[in-house]
């Protein structure tokens, strides 16, 4: 492995940071003429089958990710094209990221004496937890105001430390990189740290090895995944494997398009989407990501909101039960379908990077806020209202007591107030919370 900058030759070893000390941006580099292919199929399915083209560890942490199943699509007869699903669900922890854990993380052994960091939104702080345990090592992990559930869940249960900062991955990835520099962490946060694409480009190596695909529909919130697939696929033309990049397909949703936008040169948003991993405004490996899709003649696609449940429904149909961050492949597949952009030859892979398990941001509001709580909010919408009034009203018959416990539990998830009283009687109406979430589930 060789990090020299192309710009003054300034070399670069141990602690790799994303960028030059000249302004430049680094790349890692190995010496491909030695690179004996072959070899590979003689080594178990997997990240570190590649390792002539991974940095050199000491010390391998690895759960054996990668290696993870790529099928043909059921969707293929209907569309009439030969589209293949990358599963990345099937990782250990659920996602893409545990391959550039395994090797940011084995890497980084020696400099995290007090632990690893990792700035992320839910699945790059999982995996890290995942890999820290397993590596005996602390894991801190900055996580902002909003993160699925199922993958807090996975940090929690594997012990790591973590501190909420921010309302999107943007912010917290400047106070990742101070806490580290403060605390003798070492960040493995993509935008900081250019050790574990490394290990994320082993997809590349995969989908070459299995199908050699002419297109790649990634989702894209960072970057990174996107730029690290055509980092692996420029490193077999760099060995004589291929003679060209697959096509790649950078796949964000309408509400928050930074890297789409500027590929498909239009006016972006930045705003909150429901699929959280692509939640990011200021994605630091904007550019590389972009330069990745313009070099392989790829394009972007941009998903709506109202589609995801449709993306995440045609994937059950095949088995996969995939978060909405992924999910987003699909609307975009049938809309590249529509516009006639591909041909009757062309082998399409999806990657579907995370499992729909980890991603339940909404469940709590959504599943509290069924039956007798939402008739609640109705009744309360039209008019305030006290206790037995409600209970009245209710259409179910039930004992006052426990439509007594709806309003409390109303009143403690900040849904309702009490407006006034008159008397003994106490009168609640909507908060404006309340109101916005009986607006968005009668949609
Ligand atoms: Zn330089």
């Amino acid at each position: 492995m060789e990090v020299r900058c192309h710009k003054c030759g300034r070399a670069y070893s141990s602690i790799i940071p994303p960028s030059c000390i000249c302004g430049e941006g680094l790349e890692i580099t190995y010496d491909y003429s030695k690179v004996d292919v072959k070899k590979w199929r003689m080594r178990n399915r997997g990240v570190w089958r590649y390792k002539e083209l991974l940095p050199e560890v000491k010390k391998i942490v690895s759960l054996n990710e990668g290696g993870s199943p790529l099928f043909k699509a059921k969707l293929s007869k209907e569309l009439g094209l030969e589209v293949f699903i990358k599963d990345e669900t099937r990782n250990p922890t659920g996602s893409f990221k545990d391959r550039f854990a395994t090797v940011a993380v084995s890497y980084g052994l020696p400099f995290a004496e007090n632990g690893f960091i990792v700035a992320s939104d839910g699945n790059s702080a999982a995996s890290l937890a995942a890999y820290a345990a397993r590596a005996n090592k602390e894991a801190f992990v900055v996580i902002p105001r909003r993160v699925d559930k199922g993958k807090l869940i996975q940090m929690i249960a594997f012990g790591a430390k973590i501190i909420r900062y921010g309302e999107s991955v943007d912010e917290a990835i400047p106070y990742a990189k101070e806490l580290a520099k403060l605390n003798g962490l070492y960040d493995v946060t993509s935008a900081s740290n250019l050790i574990g694409i490394e290990g994320q480009k082993t997809l590349a190596f995969e989908l070459w090895e299995e199908l050699k695909p002419t297109h790649i529909l990634v989702p894209t919130g960072s970057g990174s995944n996107i730029y690290s697939i055509y980092k692996g696929f420029k490193e077999l033309l760099e060995i004589g494997a291929v003679e060209e990049i697959p096509k790649l397909i950078a796949v964000q949703t309408e509400k928050c398009s930074p890297i789409a936008s500027e590929i498909l040169n239009i006016k972006g948003k930045k705003e909150f989407t429901k699929a959280l991993a692509l939640y990011v405004k200021d994605p630091l490996n904007k550019e590389k990501a972009v330069r990745a899709v313009k070099e392989s003649g790829g394009t972007a696609v941009l998903v709506r909101e109202e589609e995801l449940d449709m993306g995440e429904r045609l994937l059950t149909k095949e088995g996969v039960f995939a978060e909405y961050a992924s999910a987003v492949v699909v609307p975009a597949l049938l809309k590249l379908k529509e516009e006639n952009y591909f041909e009757k030859d062309d082998k399409i892979a999806l990657v579907i990077t995370g499992s729909g398990l980890k991603s339940f941001y909404e469940e709590k509001e959504r599943s509290i806020m069924t039956g007798t709580k939402l008739e609640i909010l109705r009744l309360l919408r039209d008019k305030p209202s006290y206790g037995y009034e409600i209970w009245e009203n209710i259409s179910k018959p039930m004992k006052y007591q426990a439509v007594y416990q709806h309003i409390k539990e109303l009143e403690s998830l900040g849904l309702i107030k009490e407006a006034y009283k008159r008397g003994r009687r106490i009168y609640y109406t909507l908060t404006g919370k309340g109101a916005r979430i009986l607006e968005n589930l009668e949609e």
